[in-house]
This record gives structure tokens, sequence and C-alpha cells, in this order.
């Protein structure tokens, strides 16, 4: 398998430290809004990488942070006027609900930065025992940006004038260097409620400093993939490295770094004034299912700019439609027949499923890996209506379909999850049968099959089911 690693700038080799095993570190969701796609489109991103890898035979271990104190957190607790802990917990649910909409495989641990700040402690005592970090007159602590060698490499930034030591301008007097970024924050009026105690003083950690030490903690000094989006690149992840390295003295921090491109909406970039900054949550209303999204995130390659309309959308219905269709006529020829071995596939099955995976490992083509799956649906059709395919064939290219879905997680209808209004319903119907009000449990009955959901009974209680159209 081969990847684009934005440290070297070259598609490289894909070898992780230990064989068959991947340890991956993915900058997750600052948990003060809902997440719009230009977000999931990162997670998407994040998401065909590591099914690619677990389609090749790694084990992935994938950490994704849940960031969970910063400045927008902070502020927007005060406003609603509720804990920090209780403004976030409300948005961590939302985002792993847009997870699930769009069949994003789960990553195996989700650790939040609150839960983190004793080992954020420890990682900027070092720094200070090292001398790569100083405290500045009110308590705050910053990293000392020129005394980390290879600062700006990822970024591929010539820092010249940092190391002349530019000019502190005048807001930023307790900066050594204007370079220089906050490792902890001393406390200030605007922090209300949400503060911490530390060896030098009450205050909360910078965002970088996060990502460093929950990293460390959960894969180890030296990892294999970090992933995120371009912008990302700088300052935070170049920040990461010089902290993780000036920490522990472990190089390289991160062997391969990964950055997915821009997603621009209708060629312009998304802004609340421009009135074309969609959450998921807006596109779900407007009748456009996870699926669909999904398959408009990856249909372009995730290094490039990917320009969101709704036109992508309505034809990623029809493709999706398209491949729909040629499942239920292959399943029609299959009938029962067993998947047999792959070398009794036809060639126009074999032919675009190697074009697929070959695709797929060249960084992680997703264009030409879709045009690999309608190639199929193309050479299948065309062979159904000749009616020269056996049963045998039709189950071999059904099976083509499942292996090629394992990473585009498209193709397949998700079972729908029942939304909140559902799951109240299914509540009260739970108490009316306890109260033996048989009549109102069957209202809600009724009231749930006509939103699409049948209630099944069992030994663990009612439970939501789809309707079958
Ligand atoms: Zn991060």
């Amino acid at each position: 398998m081969k990847v684009f690693n934005t440290y070297s700038r070259q598609v490289e080799d894909f070898q992780p430290i230990e064989a068959g095993q991947v340890r991956m570190y993915t900058c997750g969701p600052t948990v003060y809004n809902y997440a719009h796609i230009g977000n999931f489109r990162a997670y998407m991103f994040e998401d065909i990488l590591r099914r690619q890898l677990r389609a090749e035979g790694y084990a992935v271990k994938q950490v994704m942070n849940l960031t969970d104190v910063d400045d927008k957190t902070i502020r927007g607790s005060r406003a609603a006027g509720v804990s920090l802990q209780a403004f976030t917990a409300r948005f961590k649910q939302a985002f792993f609900e847009d997870l699930k909409r769009l069949n994003i495989e789960p990553a195996e641990l989700y650790p939040a930065a609150t839960d983190h700040i004793p080992e954020m402690i420890v990682l900027i005592e070092k720094l200070l025992a090292a001398g790569h970090a100083y405290r500045s007159e009110d308590g705050s602590i910053y990293y000392r940006v020129k005394t980390f060698e290879g600062y700006g490499r990822l970024a591929h930034l010539d820092m010249g004038g940092l190391k002349a030591e530019a000019r502190v301008s005048q807001d930023e007097y307790d900066k050594e260097n204007v370079g220089d970024f906050a490792l902890w924050k001393a406390w200030d009026d605007a922090d209300g409620e949400v503060v911490w105690d530390s060896p030098w003083g009450r205050g909360r950690p910078g965002w970088h400093i996060e990502c460093s030490a929950m990293s460390i903690k959960h894969l180890g000094e030296s990892f294999d993939i970090h992933t995120g989006g371009i912008d990302n690149i700088f300052p935070h992840h170049e920040n990461e490295i010089a902290q993780s390295e000036g920490a522990t003295g472990c190089h390289p921090f991160v062997r391969y770094w990964m950055h997915c491109g821009y997603l621009v909406v209708d060629g312009s970039k998304m802004s609340k004034s421009l009135g074309n900054f969609h959450t998921l949550r807006d596109l779900f209303e407007r009748g456009y299912t996870g699926r669909d999204v999904r398959y408009v995130l990856l249909s372009a390659h995730y290094r490039q700019a990917l320009n969101f309309t709704f036109a992508a959308l309505d034809g990623a219905r029809s493709a999706l439609a398209r491949v729909d269709e040629f499942r239920g006529r292959l399943a029609e020829t299959a009938g029962a027949a067993p998947v047999t071995g792959a070398g009794a596939a036809p060639a126009w099955v074999r032919a675009p499923l190697a074009a697929f995976r070959a695709a797929m490992n060249e960084d992680l083509n997703t264009p030409e890996a879709l045009a690999a799956l309608f190639a199929l649906v193309a050479d299948g059709n065309r062979a159904l209506s000749q009616g020269g395919v056996s049963a045998g064939e039709a189950a071999a290219a059904l099976q083509a379909l499942r292996d090629m879905d394992r990473v585009l997680g498209v193709l397949e209808a998700p079972e729908p999850v029942p939304d909140a209004e559902a799951l109240r319903l299914l509540d009260a119907r739970t108490q009316a049968r306890a109260a033996r009000n048989w009549a109102e449990a069957d209202r809600i009955r009724n009231a749930l099959a006509a939103s699409g959901w049948d209630v099944r009974d069992g030994p663990e209680g009612a439970k939501l089911k789809p309707r079958r159209a």
C-alpha cells in the first residue's frame, strides 16, 4: 500500500513499525456545535483509510480525541449558562450519532481532553526541564519554538525569520517570540469555573498539548499514522511534533502524516453569511441520507479540494440506485448458489475487482476505485442481458460488491437508526402497556408504523425495527 506523506511530500510505501499492526491518531472534533460537512470530509477520509488498511490485513488501533475544553467550548457553555461538561456532552452525543449515519467505523478510543489534564502537565514539566518551554509573568507556559531544531519541517516553512528573534508585538508582550505558543494558559475571567491546578498556578491547557499527551499515552512515543485536514498542518501538527519530540527525545513522533483537502460548497468557502454552511443534520432535513452524503464525500480523491453541491448529492443517489438495481439482478440470477473460489469468477468480475484494489492501494484513489465499481456494473449488466451469466458467476459478482463495500461502506444501505421522537414514542407505549392502557398502546404503535417503525416485543423489552417497503 502506498500513501502520500505530508512530511516528505512524497508517495511512500506504507510500512508499519510493528508488522501487521497500525497505530493511528486522528484529530477529532471540538465539541461546541454540530459538526459541518467539511469536518465530516476529514472523518470520512480517515474511515476509508482504516477500512483499506483492514482490507489489506492490518489490525488498526485508531485514537480520535474529543476537544472538550478550549476558548470555543468555554464561551459556548458560559453563553448557554451550563457547565462545560453538560454543554459538551450534548455535542459529543450528536457527533457519534452523525458518525453512525455516515456509516463511519468507530475508532478504538475516543479520549477526551478533560480526562487527560495530568498527562498534559507531565509533558509540560518535561518541556520546561529540557529548556523548550518557559513561564511568563502571568503564569502561562509557552513553547520556545527556536529551541526545536526541526520546527517548520512538516509545513515546509522557512523559519529564518523566527529564529532571528522576530520582534514581539505589543499585545503579546508576555511571549519571548511571536512564534511561541501556549502550552498552559493562566486563568482569567473569561475562563469562569473552568480551571485546573498545576505546578505553575491555576489555569487550563493549550489546545496543541492535548493531542501530544493523548497520542503518546494511547499509542506510544512513536507511532505510524497521524491524520487531519490540511488546515491542521500549521500550526497544530507542527506544534505537536515540537512538543512530543521535545519532551520524549523520540524521533520520529509520527512516521506518516496524512491530510485531506478542503471542502467548498458550490465553489465557495463554506460560511454562515453565504448561506452555504451545512451541518449533516441540515442535509438529512432536506431528505438526503447518510449514504448519499457518504458517496459524495468519497467521490473526490482525499487530497483534492472537494466541491460539494446538491447536484452531486442527487447524482450520488442515482449512482447508488444503479448499483442497487444491479445487485437485485445478480441476486435473482444467483438464487441460492454458493460463492466458490475467486478463480471461478468470470473476467468481468475479476478485472474490476483487481483494478479497485490497485486504485485503493495507490494512496486511496477513490475516484478510480469507483470507476472500477461502475465497470463491474456496466459489464455485468451487459452479460446479464445477454443471458450468459451462471448462478455461480452471479454469486461471485455479489461477493465482489461485498468486498468493495468493506472499504467503501456505501453500497449496502445501512439499517436506519430510530430518532429521538421514535424512541420517546416507544417509551410512551411501554408505559401505556404497563398501565394496561391497551388502546393508548395500540394508538402509539400505529403512530410509529406511520413514521416507518415496527415494534417488536421480546424478552429484553420492546425494540424498533425499520418497516420494509
Ligand atoms: Zn490534534
